[in-house]
């Protein structure tokens, strides 16, 4: 697979090289530089999901990987099922929250860990990152237990819920967690001095992890197949999917299935009231505003940074801007579509209830509509309980990590501490 450069089209990579830099010179995204439909999509729809999907990666991958190995590395990563439940006739949600965080984002961060390990090989490496809370779950998750590669999370002490903490904080082994004494920006500029320093980065063999990692969307492609072949037969003429979206990664992948022969009619870029893109697809300027805390928080983002891919894949031809439409949703009507979802038996949690209200705004009558189900509604718990007026009980994963004890150590948000610990822990 070949990926270019957004922002400099002479910079050409292999698929094992931009999953290993992540971000290419000038910040730039990697992009597919050809995008081909699949050839066989109805015996691709037979199959299953790990066929399925190491069928639509190879696809993708061409001879980087070879088939047995990427069969390996998809049924690794995707170890649990992406189930359609049925909200009413005519509507749907992908409920992406069955992995070992209970978020869509486990499904990238898995495939991204098992493809870091499998072109390191034997060589050692070290992954930093910096967490807000649920990515930061989902990559240690993702690499716990990988052999030859090394954890390192930093996040801001005191400032994530003691649930979230302690579901990634507890795993121990290699993955190393780090309380640092300050907020999110400077855990994030932590990260990047580490990454500026050329002898640590050598000296401890520092790999990017970061969500705007190429391998993650390639991932997600694959269960927008899975949700379209768990649709009864009456309903696949015409599939509306609506995608509650923050830094707009999940709906790329979306689109990118589309390109590649996935038949439906189109999608929804669903926000919250950080609406940056749905007025941008509204007006045609691009006017980010300060961001806002939502209920949905894991969307509150005002200047996406996957967009340029969406960009990209209109201005290349692969698709008419006519496929993509946006709605932005307030506090209000998300609490109003999470109480409609529970009248009809559904409880869901505010990132789902934005694509809920989004879809039902700009639907036909006769369109089948799913909308993605990108958390469990446990880890919402304190508004879901709020806005339905009922206790919800935790899911196994979450229940069992609350008893356990926090392995992190405490740092504070001086790099020169944090680089004596990285040496410490990891030469
Ligand atoms: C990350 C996240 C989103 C937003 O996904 P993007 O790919 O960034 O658009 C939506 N819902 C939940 C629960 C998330 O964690």
């Amino acid at each position: 697979m070949k990926l270019v450069n957004l922002k400099d089209d002479s910079q050409q990579l292999s698929f094992a090289e931009a999953l290993q830099i992540g971000l290419g010179r000038q910040q730039g995204l990697f992009f597919p530089a050809e995008l081909t439909p699949l050839k066989d999509i109805p015996g691709l729809l037979a199959m299953n999901l790990i066929d399925r999907s190491a069928a639509i990666l190879g696809h993708l991958l061409g001879d980087e990987i070879s088939a047995q190995d990427l069969h390996d590395i998809v049924s690794r990563a995707f170890a649990f099922p992406a189930p359609l439940a049925t909200v009413d006739d005519n509507t749907y949600c992908l409920e992406l929250f069955h992995g070992p965080t209970l978020a869509f984002k486990d499904f990238g961060a898995r495939f991204m860990a098992q493809c870091l390990a499998h072109f390191a090989g034997d060589r050692k490496i070290t992954i930093l990152t910096a967490t807000s809370g649920d990515t930061g779950a989902a990559v240690a998750h993702a690499f716990h237990g990988l052999e030859n590669v090394q954890v390192v999370i930093l996040y801001p002490q005191g400032k994530i819920s003691l649930l979230q903490e302690k579901l990634f904080t507890t795993l121990g082994g290699n993955i190393r967690t780090v309380a640092i004494e300050g907020d999110f920006d400077q855990c994030q500029a932590l990260v990047k001095a580490a990454f500026d320093d050329q002898t640590l980065r050598e000296d401890i063999h520092l790999n990017s992890a970061n969500s705007i990692n190429i391998s993650r969307l390639l991932a997600q492609i694959c269960y927008y197949f899975e949700a379209f072949v768990q649709l009864p037969d009456e309903a696949r003429e015409n599939v509306l999917i609506s995608v509650p979206s923050g830094n707009f990664g999940n709906l790329t992948a979306g689109m990118l299935a589309k390109v590649l022969g996935l038949p439906v009619t189109g999608f929804i870029a669903a926000t919250n009231s950080n609406d940056t893109v749905p007025r941008y697809l509204k007006d045609g300027v691009w006017d980010p505003q300060a961001t806002v805390a939502t209920l949905s928080n894991a969307m509150d983002v005002s200047q996406p940074n996957n967009w340029p891919r969406i960009e990209a894949l209109i201005e290349r031809g692969y698709l008419p801007a006519s496929v993509l439409r946006g709605y932005a949703v307030d506090e209000d009507y998300t609490q109003v579509a999470m109480r409609q979802l529970a009248a009809k038996g559904y409880v869901s949690e505010p990132h789902a209830a934005v694509a809920y209200r989004a879809l039902n705004a700009l639907r036909d009558v006769q369109q089948a509509g799913i909308f993605l189900g990108t958390a469990h509604p446990a880890k919402f718990r304190e508004s879901v309980e709020n806005i339905l007026g009922s206790p919800i009980s935790l899911p196994i994963e979450l229940a069992e990590v609350a008893g356990k004890e926090i392995l992190s150590s405490v740092l504070p948000a001086d790099f020169a501490k944090l680089k004596a610990y990285l040496y410490r822990e990891l030469v």
